[in-house]
């Protein structure tokens, strides 16, 4: 039986998975490591498939580990499906950090933002720009394990700026400001975002509330 590792892209880890029947069909159809060329089916190895692409594609997991650090060697931000080029730098990196840990100082800026989110919940005033700044500068350092963290700061960044639009002395130009921490909150794929993204828009354009749009 084939052992397959499975790339959970809201946390950007792996973990072993069960191969299932829809695998199994297609494998049939993708018989090969793109990558060595080799079959996939042989129970010696470890597989993987891209979850990102529009149909999952299958790799042996370690060629897919030495691909990612020899193209992640010379290129920054660029790692793509063999098969059908979709972006897949996530998987690329954290590809990467498990054949080369990341380097204590960029865990340490991401601990430092991960433990200012934590107190943010209770005070946000204080602690989340800087949280989202040390999330984000681990992230430009490859430590892409930080992005949901950083989707959770930029969410209460987005609630702090409503807050104080929404409270005398009204701030009204941080609706903007708000709606731009949701839209960046989502993209990063905080979905809890959506509706306080959809509200700030709503707010922050008054005189262009027609019904229907
Ligand atoms: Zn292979
Ligand atoms: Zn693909």
């Amino acid at each position: 039986m084939l052992e397959m590792q499975l790339f959970s892209d809201t946390t950007n880890t792996f973990s072993m998975g069960k191969i299932t029947a829809e695998d199994i069909d297609a494998i049939k159809n993708q018989p090969d490591c793109p990558i060595c060329l080799d079959t996939l089916q042989d129970k010696t190895y470890q597989v993987t498939k891209t979850n990102p692409c529009p149909k999952s594609h299958y790799f042996h997991f370690n060629c897919l580990k030495s691909n990612a650090v020899s193209v992640l060697k010379f290129e920054n931000n660029k790692f793509r499906c063999a098969l059908c080029q979709t972006d897949i730098i996530n998987m690329g990196y954290v590809l990467k950090a498990l054949v080369y840990p990341p380097k204590p100082e960029v865990l340490e800026l991401f601990y430092r933002g991960k433990e200012l989110l934590k107190k943010s919940h209770t005070n946000p005033e204080y602690n989340v720009d800087l949280a989202i700044n040390l999330l984000t500068q681990s992230i430009k350092r490859g430590y892409v394990q930080a992005k949901p963290f950083l989707a959770e700061a930029l969410f209460l960044s987005g609630k702090l700026s409503l807050k104080h639009a929404l409270e005398p002395p009204y701030f009204h130009d941080l609706l903007t400001t708000a709606a731009s921490f949701f839209k960046r909150s989502l993209d990063e794929g905080y979905i809890q975002a959506k509706p306080f993204l959809i509200e700030a828009i709503r707010l922050s354009d008054p005189l262009d509330r027609s019904p229907g749009t």
